[in-house]
């Protein structure tokens, strides 16, 4: 709300496992702010978020909506979320963004259902940065907790242009901190992709 006091045009864009329905109703009739959420969708919560689901009145084509089946990967999630992002930044041409970082897209987290690794969810936060404009980046869902630290620190070290090493440095928590420890979080736990989110059927979607 602030930011529209100084931003015509501000974009957000969510990668939380679960639909931005708050975000997306509360601008659902305007199209001061266009929101773009990927999201699981399907006997999943809150059930909301449908392809047709594009705004009215004043808003619409000003929400969009990229429903999405269990276990997308890195590579499937890069080939959509790129494509709209651009087609969205071309049509828009926002200037501002609001970026929704939820980490329980990740794979291994305990209410998601994708498979993203932290370098997939992180290659979001790098595109979007790659437009040049003012970005406000926030956290959101993620209910496995060492991922979600990781990640986030990982981003934010992206965001500012550090490199962050793989190895926690050494400080005053580090014996009680269960993140120093080698773990297979990362490990993308391949799963086959359900036959409705193959690439080609993803690109089929983005046509539509
Ligand atoms: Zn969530």
């Amino acid at each position: 709300m602030e930011l529209l006091r100084y931003k015509q045009r501000v974009l957000y864009i969510d990668i939380d496992v679960h639909h931005g329905d708050g975000v997306e109703e509360a601008f659902y009739t305007t199209d001061r702010v266009m929101t773009v959420s990927f999201h699981k969708y399907g006997e999943y919560f809150p059930g909301t978020g449908e392809l047709r689901d594009i705004g009215v009145g004043q808003g619409k084509y000003y929400s969009v909506n990229f429903p999405l089946r269990d276990g997308i990967d890195d590579r499937s999630y890069k080939d959509i979320f790129e494509p709209v992002i651009k087609a969205v930044m071309d049509y828009y041409r926002p200037e501002a963004i609001v970026l929704q970082c939820g980490s329980d897209s990740l794979s291994g987290d305990r209410l998601g259902c994708f498979n993203l690794s932290m370098r997939g969810h992180a290659n979001c936060v790098n595109f979007v940065k790659g437009f040049d404009l003012p970005v406000l980046v926030l956290g959101g869902g993620g209910y496995t907790m060492r991922n979600v630290s990781r990640t986030w620190a990982y981003e934010t070290g992206l965001l500012v242009g550090q490199h962050m090493p793989t190895e926690m440095p050494y400080n005053d928590y580090y014996e009680v901190s269960p993140l120093h420890t080698p773990s297979p979080c990362f490990v993308i736990l391949f799963q086959t992709l359900p036959a409705n989110q193959t690439p080609a059927v993803l690109r089929t979607r983005l046509r539509t």
